[in-house]
């Protein structure tokens, strides 16, 4: 045809082409989410360039249309965006010179070129493929772009096999139409309800409206709202809510909501929640967090870990703009930039945790649902270890009202160290089943007649935490079950003076009849009532471990 003009791709596009078109089926779909994440893209780049030259504004009711015709086996993808020049179309869609694909093409190729073939699909499909995922459902892929600003609109044409071609064309309003003629094992990308299927799963948060052709009708396949990207001010409970609902399938309320954005070195927005009950979930099926990560509004994983294990409980989404949108699986956990987020987010929980922490009876409920799984990281996070103690709360032996309201009875480490008694070196916690079990042991005797505080641990986890967290605002945490605290510096409340017994002469006899069952015998004073009470050693695990090993058979 008159004016065409034949391009060779560049060298990595070709060998991108091959991979992508050969190795991808079973994520196929991913190709309508880059399509309209470039509409998308182009939209917003227009919006911009508009700031500076109002000529260059969007039209009314600017949107990204989804056309799909069953009859010409075509499916159209339209935008009001920056369209492309001549020159931009062979240097955007004719060689990998460009942003996302520049930096990470050559990921692409090696560790492709490195995995074991039957490896490539899923691999593909971790990287985002951009524009060229379109050759998985189209034989043929015409675009026809008007660069906003410029009369001409120009055809580019390619069946992705070494080389396009570039014609002139027309086109009444500057944008861009992707044309795909859909392969012959593709039909189902023709069908409305599959595209619009589609759409909500990965481009649901897209703010331009997105249509669907359905019974030559335009029908919104997107909700827009990527309500993260408002201004607080913008949002009502309600909608706060609703989305908490909507992104956690929760029908409750937030028991905390936070909502900030980023400016600066990093630049992201993050809606998380505390959920206000805990999730039905009989079996927990992984420890990861699930919070969303989203690129420039899009969808990208839940898997990127974004929160430590300990903060599971915490839902919601990052949004941020300092990561490509073909970002990869590999370096989701490599870069630096997720790592910043990760430290950013994960403080700014603990900070609202200890805000709202201020509120005891409204904690108290957070605690019980969460904080078996917050204790958690005490045990394996050194970073945090110490500000995860303090967000601790705990039963205690010293008996409060029974008709407390909840949470007061419940006892912060700092609560504890300043009642301790003046004369007392640690802070003492027994680990057991249950509080009821606890609150009755005679480990607790010697303690009490002391007046001694002690904290009762009744969660599975408290067998493991407490010997991480060496110390406390410099107080040493001991179990009272190990070795033998050394109470006698403390007196004895008035009404439990007593004589003490001479048992010394005893223990040689109790030593002989209890043979290799113990390690030692000792006095002790940590009985009032009780005659005898079993210890652990000094340095052994305490005895709720000893007795849960034994439960599970080491
Ligand atoms: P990326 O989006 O990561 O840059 P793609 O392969 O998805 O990579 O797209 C390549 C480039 O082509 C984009 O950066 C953009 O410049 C251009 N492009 C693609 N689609 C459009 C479009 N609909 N409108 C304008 N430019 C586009
Ligand atoms: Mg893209």
């Amino acid at each position: 045809p008159a004016g065409e003009e034949r391009h060779e791709f560049g060298a990595e596009v070709g060998r991108l082409l091959d991979l992508v078109v050969h190795a991808l089926y079973s994520e196929r779909e991913i190709f309508l989410r880059e399509l309209v994440a470039n509409a998308a893209d182009a939209s917003d780049r227009r919006r911009f360039e508009a700031l500076t030259d109002p000529s260059r504004a969007l039209p009314d009711g600017a949107a990204i249309r989804i056309v799909p015709d069953k009859d010409t086996r075509l499916l159209t993808i339209s935008d009001d965006g920056t369209g492309m020049s001549h020159d931009e179309l062979g240097r955007y869609l004719g060689t990998i010179a460009r942003s996302g694909t520049r930096a990470f093409g050559k990921d692409i190729t090696a560790s492709l070129a490195d995995a074991k073939p039957e490896d490539r699909p899923s691999l593909i499909g971790q990287f985002g493929v951009g524009f060229y995922a379109a050759f998985m459902v189209a034989e043929r892929v015409e675009v026809i772009s008007r660069r906003v600003g410029e009369e001409d609109a120009w055809r580019w044409s390619s069946e992705g096999q070494g080389s396009y071609t570039l014609s002139p064309a027309t086109r009444d309003l500057p944008g861009t139409d992707i044309i795909l003629h859909i392969k012959a094992d593709a039909d189902e990308f023709l069908e409305p309800y599959r595209l619009e299927t589609i759409v909500r799963k990965w481009a649901d948060h897209i703010t331009w409206p997105i249509t669907i052709q359905r019974d030559g009708q335009a029908v919104a396949a997107n909700e827009g709202t990527a309500l993260w990207r408002k201004s607080k001010s913008e949002i009502s409970e309600e909608q706060y809510t609703e989305f908490y609902q909507h992104l956690g399938h929760m029908f409750d309320k937030p028991w905390a909501t936070l909502h900030w954005r980023a400016e600066g070195t990093l630049e992201f927005t993050a809606l998380l929640f505390v959920p206000g009950m805990r999730p039905f979930e009989p079996v927990e099926s992984t420890r990861e967090s699930r919070v969303r990560l989203h690129v420039r509004r899009m969808f990208i994983t839940d898997e990127a870990a974004l929160l430590p294990p300990w903060l599971r409980f915490v839902q919601g989404v990052v949004d941020t703009e300092d990561l490509p949108l073909n970002v990869s699986r590999e370096m989701l956990q490599s870069t630096p930039v997720l790592a910043r987020i990760r430290k950013a987010v994960t403080n700014r929980v603990i900070t609202e945790l200890r805000n709202k922490a201020k509120d005891a009876e409204g904690y108290a409920s957070f605690w019980e649902n969460f904080g078996p799984v917050l204790k958690e990281g005490v045990w394996e996070d050194s970073e945090h270890r110490t500000e995860v103690a303090g967000l601790i709360r705990f039963v205690t032996s010293v008996p409060t009202a029974p008709d407390a309201a909840p949470g007061q009875n419940l006892v912060s480490l700092a609560e504890y160290v300043s009642r301790m008694k003046p004369e007392q070196e640690a802070i003492y916690y027994l680990v057991g089943d249950s509080h009821d079990a606890l609150a009755s042991s005679p480990q607790l005797e010697g303690f009490r007649a002391r007046g001694i505080e002690v904290l009762l641990l009744s969660d599975s986890v408290d067998a493991f935490w407490p010997e991480r967290l060496d110390k406390f605002d410099d107080k040493p945490l001991r179990s009272v079950t190990q070795g033998l605290a050394d109470l006698s510096k403390i007196p004895l409340d008035s009404e439990n003076q007593a004589e003490a017994a001479d048992v010394e002469a005893l223990l040689p006899a109790l030593k002989t009849a209890l043979g290799n069952a113990i390690t030692d015998v000792r006095s002790t004073d940590r009985l009032v009532q009780s005659a005898v009470v079993l210890a652990a050693s000094q340095s052994g695990p305490d005895l709720q471990l000893q007795r849960m090993m034994r439960r599970s058979g080491q």
